[in-house]
């Protein structure tokens, strides 16, 4: 069996530019979107997603503001600049790159961002209305993911979904996700035993765990669609998702590759959250 692939980087393209047009005709109005990011500590992963939130920013004409703060910083200082950053109405957008410096507390940092401006999706009050099935802003990976499933016509209502990874990144808000899709979700995580019989399972496939190519052909079912999240730089500096692409793509009916799957669309969805938390913020929506 050949499997169809679920191109991401053409999808982000498309919905890019649609942001771009909306974002120029906001600009006759006078509005410019403005993301604030801050980033804390020194990350060579985390440097590489803010450069390339910064160069998206630019390329659709959203203004973004990068702050860099030194690894030693204390939480005091990084709430004081929220509550700055949250005040300032020229700004719409405030995200904190994770992960934080071990000495802070992550959930002192992100529920400090007013939920208007929290366009990435993590704080208690937008986490709390995706589960009461009222999104605000939902997080940019699972958005993203559910946005190509709908852009493939794929199917979930009645289907099995394992989603493996309980962040509240991604597997947390994924599931959620699917589970308003009318599948049946079943989270697993690095406790969850006997896990490549529950995978085998799965009509759709859900993986991010950060561990490369984790998931082989034979803990996959035949026909199953295939969700890769994972991003891991090898040895040799190339970039693989957790699925082991070349074995389980033989199986699948569809795929996401690493790169070109669910990156480009996390990216595309944080951008379309900027835009529409300045509308929502200018009273335009
Ligand atoms: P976290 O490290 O926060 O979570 C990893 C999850 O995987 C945990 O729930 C952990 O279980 C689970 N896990 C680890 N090992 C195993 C195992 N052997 N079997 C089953 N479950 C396991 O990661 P994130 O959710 O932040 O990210 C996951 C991956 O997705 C990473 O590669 C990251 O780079 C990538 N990512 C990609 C994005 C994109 O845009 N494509 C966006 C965000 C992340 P437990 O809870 O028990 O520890």
């Amino acid at each position: 069996m050949s499997s169809t692939l679920i191109n991401g980087k053409f999808l982000a393209s498309i919905v890019k530019e649609e942001i771009k047009m909306e974002i120029e005709e906001l600009k006759t109005k006078g509005i410019t979107p403005c993301l604030a990011v801050i980033l804390v500590g020194e990350n060579r992963a985390s440097e590489k997603y803010v450069s390339l939130k910064e160069k998206t920013c630019k390329e659709l004409g959203i203004k973004s503001l990068i702050f860099r703060l030194p690894d030693r910083t204390e939480e005091e200082e990084i709430i004081n600049l929220i509550d700055e950053l949250n005040r300032n109405i020229s700004i719409n957008g405030i995200l904190v790159q994770l992960p934080l410096p071990r000495h802070i507390n992550q959930n002192n940092i992100l529920q400090k961002i007013e939920p208007i401006k929290d366009v990435d999706g993590f704080t208690p009050y937008c986490l709390g209305r995706l589960l009461i099935d009222n999104p605000l802003f939902i997080p940019c990976t699972p958005k993203g993911i559910i946005r190509m499933i709908d852009a493939y016509e794929i199917e979930t209502e009645g289907k099995r979904a394992v989603v493996i990874g309980r962040s509240i990144i991604v597997g947390k808000p994924l599931s959620l996700l699917l589970l308003r899709r009318n599948a049946t979700v079943t989270l697993c995580h690095s406790k969850t035993e006997r896990l490549g019989e529950i995978t085998k399972n799965a009509d759709i496939l859900c993986v991010a765990i950060g561990k490369p190519n984790f998931i082989t052909a034979d803990m996959v079912k035949d026909g199953a669609v295939i969700i890769d999240i994972g991003i891991n730089v090898t040895n040799y500096g190339k970039v693989v998702g957790d699925v082991d692409f070349d074995s389980v793509k033989e199986k699948a009916s569809y795929i996401t590759p690493v790169p070109g799957g669910v990156g480009p669309m996390t990216i595309a969805m944080l951008m379309e959250n900027t835009l529409y938390a300045t509308k929502v913020q200018k009273g335009l929506s």
